[in-house]
């Protein structure tokens, strides 16, 4: 934006200030800027595997007629579903257009002028910058060997401290914390603050220590855990994630949702998702051998990488992560530079299916040659 744009003025200093997100082009134009045939999106942790059959199915069959009509308000049908699936209240969960839009009910239900949250400084980005644009602080705690730091964290913490944001597993390194060192933290933190535990990719772990955060809810009044349809029930284009909470928490947050955020089609597709075990267990098993081939022949190639669960690896590279990325969308691979999220000279790959998991491997060795 020019300096001397007129309405300039209008605008706060944090929005003024504030570097919007740049989207990457469609598929077509990529394919021409950078002169490749095909091109494999490993940048975003989608699902190889796509939606379940169930939700295919249920896709399939929504008339087109029903696209005049608005949708469920409140999701009424999906949360009725969810509460089932989680012995919980439908009155506990609320839906939004992904994981992305809850978190920003959460901080415009929570926040105001002067107030701060507080996560780390190598997670889901999402938190920092809906806050920041916001126009309030994001306090940033360093990762201790890649993992969120307890003490880091509750030193940040002030009396002007409204939620932290816990990433867990957390993106981009795959840590997690252990039902253990979640009740400990809560326990030392106090039931003054509210707590976000965002667990995107809990569909994924299967670590017994790992914590289902929905069957902590009952225990701490100030607990939300997110959850979304995009990674692994592989409805990202839907666009459709939610919170759980207890009843109060909840009540108080859906007062700043916009109602009809939430399509129709998406409410559809994410019920049927819910009962696909066999996809669930499909995706986990793609994903468990492509981890397993990659790291195999990383390892071959003397590169370092770091990952946990999920969906995804980091990868350090011996060039910078900006270059590696435009050297492999001539390849036809699309990948995710890491300098955003503070880990300069890493890219984040998403796992996919064997075949293009080896073609990546030849691309990475072309490149470095
Ligand atoms: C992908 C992702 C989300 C957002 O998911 P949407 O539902 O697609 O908005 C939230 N948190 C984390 C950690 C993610 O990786």
């Amino acid at each position: 934006m020019s300096s001397f744009w007129r309405l300039e003025r209008l605008l706060p200093e944090y929005v003024k200030n504030f570097e919007a997100y740049t989207p990457s082009k469609p598929d077509t134009e990529l394919m021409k800027l950078y002169g490749c045939s095909t091109l494999h999106r490993l940048n975003n942790n989608e699902n190889p595997l796509g939606p379940s059959v169930e939700a295919q199915n249920a896709i399939s069959s929504f008339s087109p007629e029903k696209a005049a009509i608005y949708p469920s308000g409140d999701s009424y049908c999906l949360r009725v579903r969810l509460a089932e699936k989680f012995t919980k209240n439908p009155e506990q969960f609320l839906v939004g257009n992904g994981a992305n839009e809850v978190i920003t009910f959460v901080i415009k239900a929570f926040c105001e002028q002067g107030d701060n949250i507080v996560t780390a400084d190598k997670t889901f980005a999402v938190y920092e910058w809906v806050a920041n644009f916001s126009g309030y602080q994001a306090k940033l705690a360093p990762l201790s060997n890649f993992e969120f730091d307890e003490q880091a964290m509750l030193d940040l913490v002030d009396k002007k401290t409204k939620i932290v944001f816990i990433c867990n597993p957390n993106n981009p390194t795959g840590k997690f914390w252990s039902i253990d060192r979640l009740r400990a933290f809560m326990n030392r933190l106090g039931d003054e603050k509210i707590v976000v535990l965002d667990e995107a990719y809990a569909e994924f772990v299967e670590d017994e220590t790992f914590p289902n955060g929905l069957d902590l809810i009952e225990e701490y009044d100030n607990l939300v855990v997110f959850r979304t349809f995009s990674k692994m029930y592989g409805l990202a284009g839907l666009r459709i994630g939610y919170l759980c909470a207890q009843e109060p928490l909840v009540d108080s947050i859906r007062k700043t949702c916009v109602v009809y955020s939430v399509n129709s089609l998406a409410q559809l597709a994410a019920r049927a998702s819910l009962g696909s075990e066999l996809h669930v267990h499909e995706t986990r098993s793609l994903v468990d051998s492509s981890k397993s081939y990659f790291t195999k022949q990383l390892s071959r190639l003397e590169l370092s990488c770091i990952y946990g669960e999920g969906n995804f690896m980091m990868v350090r590279l011996p060039i910078s992560d900006t270059l590696a990325y435009r050297k492999l969308m001539t390849q036809g691979f699309m990948v995710r530079t890491m300098s955003g999220f503070r880990f300069p000279g890493y890219i984040r790959v998403s796992m996919s299916h064997q075949i293009v998991m080896e073609k990546l491997v030849e691309a990475i060795e072309r490149i470095l040659k």
